[in-house]
């Protein structure tokens, strides 16, 4: 069997660490046969539609209509077009700018000039870092926060408290925790009895972890 490498939250804080195979939000390398190129031309075609009233800077936008991916590393949704050959699905604008240019580096990601994630206009697209676009994307607004992150979106989703795999607290040790404090024991003290640090008692009573009980 096939080992995989899991990936921990660090490698994502550090994009220039990133391996080939976490490239362009985990998309595959492209390596195509001329018929298959022509196959995928047509697809792309066949999927997409222009929009006359895009940026008039760049020319028109080459707006996909076919399936939108439904899961993104950074977004919940992260609204880009994509297709499938051969079983493996591939990113709509990255198949795009293959075939307009299939020596583009691949370890790159794919970034759309015209703030159109939709967009497959090979011209609207260029390859860059996964800083790049990770930079484009906060400065055009386009990344989740606030109510739109998913931890507020799904909140049901999210692992928590002793449900997490780093946790060695159980939940009533954090309701004893707070009980002791209520009935007017000293954080200090608390710590001193649970053998917890008292930086964490304190995170614990001023409810900065553990919120959600
Ligand atoms: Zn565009």
């Amino acid at each position: 069997m096939k080992q995989m490498k899991t990936y921990t939250k660090r490698d994502w804080h550090n994009p220039e660490q990133l391996t080939r195979q976490q490239v362009g939000g985990g998309s595959r390398i492209m390596r195509f046969t001329e018929f298959e190129r022509n196959e995928l031309l047509f697809r792309l075609a066949d999927n997409s539609r222009w929009v006359t009233d895009s940026n008039s800077e760049l020319g028109p936008c080459r707006e996909w209509i076919g399936a939108i991916s439904s899961r993104g590393r950074n977004n919940y949704k992260s609204g880009y077009g994509t297709l499938t050959h051969e079983t493996v699905s591939y990113s709509a604008h990255r198949i795009s700018l293959f075939l307009s240019n299939p020596q583009f580096d691949q370890s790159l990601h794919v970034c759309h000039k015209c703030d159109n994630t939709l967009c497959i206009n090979p011209n609207h697209l260029f390859a860059g870092t996964a800083r790049d676009n990770i930079h484009d994307m906060i400065s055009k607004g386009r990344h989740s926060h606030g109510d739109d992150h998913f931890s507020r979106k799904y909140p049901h989703k999210m692992t928590r408290g002793e449900a997490h795999v780093t946790s060695k607290l159980k939940n009533e040790d954090v309701l004893n925790v707070r009980a002791l404090y209520a009935s007017g024991m000293k954080g200090a003290d608390i710590a001193r009895k649970t053998g917890l640090r008292p930086m964490h008692v304190s995170k614990i009573i001023n409810r900065t972890i553990w919120k959600h009980i």
